[in-house]
């Protein structure tokens, strides 16, 4: 098993093929075309097959892939990446902007799944991630071995969301809402809690204005 360096965009679209083709072992497919594959994921047949022959795959002319062969090979390859793999909660405002930032474009992380509670932003994809139901979030956490999520939730609903996160094993959790969470000595948090920075800054423009030095 040689250690096969993908390209970023392809290791983004990673997350989508392993969901695609889940829901397809699920009704019983055996196997899938690039075009079909195409169509379903939104990504053109020759990136697909691009994307596939950089893990050595693996389709036959006129069969298209083996649905489990490939999934049992993505679920190495998502492991075995050296990407880190991060979870979003709460698709609103704020959780639509990271996911449009990303991170992987800097660094070696990225987020590769979304959650969310609304029923019309679920299952659906927003800016290259897979957004899933609030009912699957052990399950996928756990599944894609995912261990740091970022909570861009509403602030009531936060630390019910935090304890499935502890729950769910997750180690590091990025808070983006103003309350601060409970969890477990083995569990990190990182606050970032935006409206206050901006309001530190004012407030030490304002009493410290003259003072800032040389900038
Ligand atoms: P933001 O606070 O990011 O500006 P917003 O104002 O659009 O977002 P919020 O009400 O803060 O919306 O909710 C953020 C997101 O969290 C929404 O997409 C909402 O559906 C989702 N959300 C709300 N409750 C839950 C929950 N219990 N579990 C998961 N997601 C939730």
């Amino acid at each position: 098993m040689a250690e096969t360096k993908i390209p970023r965009a392809t290791a983004k679209r990673l997350p989508i093929y392993y969901r695609y083709l889940n829901i397809l072992l699920d009704a019983d497919k055996k196997r899938v075309s690039s075009t079909e594959l195409s169509e379903a994921v939104k990504v053109d047949s020759a990136t697909i097959r691009r994307d596939f022959s950089y893990f050595g795959a693996l389709g036959k002319r006129g069969y298209g892939y083996d649905v489990e062969k490939l999934l049992a090979f993505f679920k190495k390859i998502l492991n075995q990446d050296t990407l880190t793999n991060v979870a979003l909660i709460g698709v609103g405002n704020l959780g639509h902007a990271l996911l449009n930032f990303n991170f992987h474009k800097n660094s070696n992380v990225r987020i590769s799944a979304a959650f969310d509670v609304n029923e019309a932003i679920a299952n659906t994809v927003q800016s290259g991630v897979p957004v899933y139901p609030m009912t699957e979030l052990k399950k996928q956490l756990i599944e894609q071995q995912i261990e740091i999520a970022i909570l861009t939730v509403p602030t009531t609903v936060v630390q019910d969301i935090t304890d499935a996160l502890v729950d769910a094993n997750v180690k590091g959790i990025m808070n983006f809402t103003p309350l601060r969470i409970s969890v477990p000595e083995t569990v990190r948090v990182q606050n970032v809690d935006l409206t206050n920075e901006l309001q530190t800054l004012i407030y030490f423009i304002e009493h410290y204005g003259e003072q800032l030095g040389d900038k």
